[in-house]
């Protein structure tokens, strides 16, 4: 771990007046991402500015939706009854991640930034694209058996962003307000956010990041669908928003039969490699149950 100051910052005036200073400087939120990075060389930082004693906790409905502080905690977002109520998939993809500790300490503004979870890249030993740009990708024909399918290129095939919570907000068009310092994420409100869920397939049930998940949400009436709204994650290069999947769900009946067509069409574009092929039917799969979620 290389030196580092640290400062903590009072206002966001100072908070962003100091990285001005210090282009290289990087804020410090639930610190659960970037301290690891910084551990293991992989990110390097000659200033840390501790945001947390910014007021930027709060989480209000507003008259267009939701509005979320960047330092308010994943365990009380997910727990907070407007987001379990008005965002169910929203409350799900936050409780589902990570583990108990990590979500007490780990805020939204952080946990939406992230970095890949390829194990090419936290290794400092092998090449990588996304470290190196020019160095090569080895998990082209190494170890690909968590990486993308849709959206990949023959230079990175990792899930940029490995996390849920951001699945769940492809899905409902939220918008991270403008300036390098978040200070809060907004949801607008709508019927499909209401009737939402996410589901998440991993490799053990205490804490795992996700193999497949899909985030969902339908507006109903008299059996047919007004509305839909689908993002897969564990699967794209980003959160994978599948317009054509919603093309397919709306003004439909909404039987299996539908939800199978939708799964087809957002798996369309796959590009498996030679250990991520299972995720194509997994995907579907996990689609089709979350759909059968919200509509049952
Ligand atoms: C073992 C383990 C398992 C995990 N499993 C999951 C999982 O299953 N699903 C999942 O979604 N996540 C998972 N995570 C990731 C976890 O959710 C993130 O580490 C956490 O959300 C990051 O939040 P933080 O507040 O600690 O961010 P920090 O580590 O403080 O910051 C992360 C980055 O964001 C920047 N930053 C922070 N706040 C702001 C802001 N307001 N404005 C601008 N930049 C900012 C920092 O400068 C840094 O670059 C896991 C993490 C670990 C260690
Ligand atoms: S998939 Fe991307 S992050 Fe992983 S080794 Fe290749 S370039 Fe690096």
């Amino acid at each position: 771990m290389n030196n580092f100051s640290y400062t903590q910052a009072a206002t966001t005036k100072e908070a962003t007046g100091r990285h001005k200073d210090t282009p290289l400087a990087a804020y410090l939120a639930g610190g659960t991402t970037l301290l690891d990075l910084m551990k293991a060389n992989l990110d390097e930082h000659p200033q840390l500015i501790d945001i947390n004693p910014l007021p930027l906790s709060s989480i209000e409905q507003t008259k267009d939706g939701l509005r979320i502080g960047a330092l308010a905690r994943m365990s009380d977002v997910g727990e907070h009854p407007l987001v379990v109520q008005g965002y169910p998939a929203v409350s799900q993809s936050l409780l589902l991640a990570a583990s108990p500790q990590l979500r007490n300490m780990a805020s939204i503004g952080g946990n939406m930034l992230q970095r890949t979870r390829c194990g090419y890249f936290r290794d400092a030993a092998f090449p990588c694209n996304k470290r190196v740009p020019g160095s090569g990708c080895p998990a082209l024909v190494g170890d690909n058996h968590n990486l993308a399918i849709l959206g990949v290129s023959e230079s990175c095939i990792a899930t940029a962003y490995p996390g849920d919570l951001a699945v769940a907000l492809a899905a409902f068009d939220a918008v991270l307000e403008p300036g390098e310092l978040i200070v809060a994420v907004t949801i607008p409100a709508a019927a499909h956010a209401q009737r939402s869920a996410y589901l998440k397939v991993r490799e053990r049930s205490s804490y795992a990041y996700a193999l497949a998940s899909a985030a969902v949400g339908l507006e109903v009436q008299a059996s047919t669908i007004r509305a839909a709204r689908v993002a897969l994650g564990g699967v794209g290069a980003q959160p994978w928003r599948s317009r054509e999947a919603e093309k397919v769900l709306t003004g439909q009946p909404a039987t299996e039969a539908t939800f199978r067509a939708a799964a087809t069409a957002a798996l369309k574009g796959a590009q498996p490699r030679k250990d991520n092929a299972y995720k194509v039917e997994l995907a579907q799969n996990t689609l089709v149950r979350a759909l059968q979620q919200v509509a049952g």
